[in-house]
């Protein structure tokens, strides 16, 4: 152990470098307009990650698909089939719930992490469609053999208990998600390294869960010999996929080689800081990578948040900048807010400020990519939900009410800006875009102090304003 005249010294001279750091970082912070600190792109970091800033679909999938080109891996880290990314590659639209975004990349190996629940029949599905659309790609996919595996009775579970809330329900997409994340908490979860092994015992662990469920669930019908038959098929396919990811991941990262860690769901649905009980079940936010893929946190050296230009959610639950009349009407069909995993309609608002505040927050955004901001290009006004006020009291930034009620009482304290009311989906940079629409992410910098480095413009791949870094992407590049 140190003595106090030891430690002492060593205090001094910590707080020292950190001060010194501290100036460093901020004289390394060119201020661009009125923004604040330089733009990220995200290209240039060992470990990257996208994380939804909202409630959802805020288009992560597009960024992770266009920074895929440059990565080495894509990994999930979170979630299971009940993503909803849907890209515009080529002229070709792929939805993908499961695979991770950097499957169109046939030279990034992609990665189903530890902490996300694995459904073999939608998996197989999905590279189906890859395959029919000319790309094979069951070679650049690996699978963690202590992720959960996603059986039918959980999607059979997952609608009892919807239809047990009726109107009160979560809102769920069904999957089977939540149910076997609490199969995985209760201990009694089956993960993909054991269908590998033995799969006499694996049969007997199966039926054991079976029964489980179904008494815990007041009895329900089940095909077990079915289920049984198609997962021996598919032990069979995924033999060649299956591996310690952890190790891949850590041993790709002191290769040298770059990670981008995918993010499912969002921030204001994680399972501990979202709008409780309206959220999905895993960890949305930047803790969930560590976790979830077994990286340590002190590497992930980019945390980019994708955040709508407006908001939207699925579900029930407080939503304090909605707009339930025209402008959310137009919203919804202009922006096409159906779910990608469900087609429900997704309810619609002006950008809610508190809440970008508080994801990042939690998950220290270096960048934002502000997505759709064609989607406003024919209002003559826009609104920014600035503030919260509960009970009198304007609430800092980064202050959350814990509760339904509490955020269902906060009243939202609104800025007008002015509108562009022209087509923005040809302008590539941030100086092609009309000064109002370049006053708007300016005031949403100014309001989050974070810079925007990534304006979505349109849906494909190419719609995408770059702020301070060129928009070629591709790996050669
Ligand atoms: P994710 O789950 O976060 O990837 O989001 P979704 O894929 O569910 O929803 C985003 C939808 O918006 C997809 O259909 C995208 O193709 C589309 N999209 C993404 N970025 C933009 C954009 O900047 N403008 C427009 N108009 N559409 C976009």
């Amino acid at each position: 152990c140190a003595t106090k005249e030891e430690v002492a010294p060593r205090m001094l001279s910590c707080a020292l470098f950190r001060t010194k750091s501290y100036f460093f970082r901020k004289s390394l912070t060119p201020m661009i307009g009125r923004s604040f600190g330089s733009t990220v792109s995200g290209f240039e970091s060992r470990i990257a990650t996208v994380l939804g800033g909202q409630w959802g679909d805020e288009g992560k999938g597009k960024l992770v698909d266009i920074l895929a080109q440059r990565f080495d891996i894509v990994a999930r880290f979170n979630g299971g089939a009940n993503a909803g990314h849907t890209l515009h590659v080529d002229g070709k639209k792929f939805a993908f719930h499961l695979l991770p975004c950097g499957m169109l990349c046939k030279d990034t190996l992609n990665i189903i992490g530890n902490g996300v629940v694995l459904d073999l029949p939608t998996m197989f599905k999905e590279l189906k469609d890859l395959e029919d659309n000319g790309l094979a790609r069951d070679d650049n996919l690996k699978i963690s053999d202590r992720a959960h595996l996603l059986f039918k009775f959980h999607k059979v579970i997952d609608g009892i208990q919807e239809d047990e809330l009726e109107e009160k329900s979560i809102g769920t997409t069904k999957r089977g998600i939540g149910p076997c994340y609490a199969t995985k908490a209760f201990r009694t979860g089956i993960r993909v390294g054991e269908l590998m092994e033995d799969f006499d015992a694996f049969s007997i662990k199966y039926l054991k869960l079976v029964k489980t469920v179904q008494n815990m669930f007041g009895g329900f019908d089940y095909d077990t010999a079915g289920e049984l038959e198609e997962l021996k098929a598919f032990r069979e396919r995924i033999k060649p996929m299956v591996t310690d990811t952890i190790f891949l991941i850590n041993e790709a990262y002191r290769n040298g080689k770059s990670i981008l860690a995918e993010g499912a769901n969002a921030a204001l649905l994680d399972m501990d800081f979202g709008t409780y009980p309206f959220v999905t079940s895993s960890a949305t936010t930047v803790g969930g990578i560590s976790t979830g893929l077994g990286i340590p946190a002190h590497n992930i050296d980019c945390v980019l948040g994708v955040v709508k230009a407006y908001t939207t959610r699925v579900g029930w639950g407080p939503f304090p900048t909605e707009l339930t009349g025209e402008i959310g009407d137009f919203l919804r069909s202009e922006g096409h807010e159906f779910g990608a995993t469900t087609g429900r309609n997704r309810r619609c608002g002006w950008l809610d400020i508190p809440v970008v505040q508080y994801s990042a927050q939690i998950n220290g955004y270096h960048s934002l990519n502000i997505s759709k901001l064609d989607i406003l290009s024919t209002f003559k006004e826009i609104k920014i939900g600035a503030r919260y006020i509960l009970n009198g009291q304007t609430l800092k930034p980064g202050e959350m009410p814990s509760t339904l009620d509490g955020l269902e009482q906060c009243e939202v304290e609104y800025e007008t800006l002015p509108g562009w009311q022209s087509d923005i989906s040809a302008c590539r940079t941030f100086d092609e875009l009309p000064a109002n629409a370049q006053a708007y992410i300016i005031r949403i910098e100014e309001l989050t102090q974070i810079p925007v480095s990534w304006i979505g413009v349109g849906p494909k791949r190419e719609e995408m304003v770059t702020r301070g870094f060129d928009n070629n992407y591709s790996k050669s590049a």
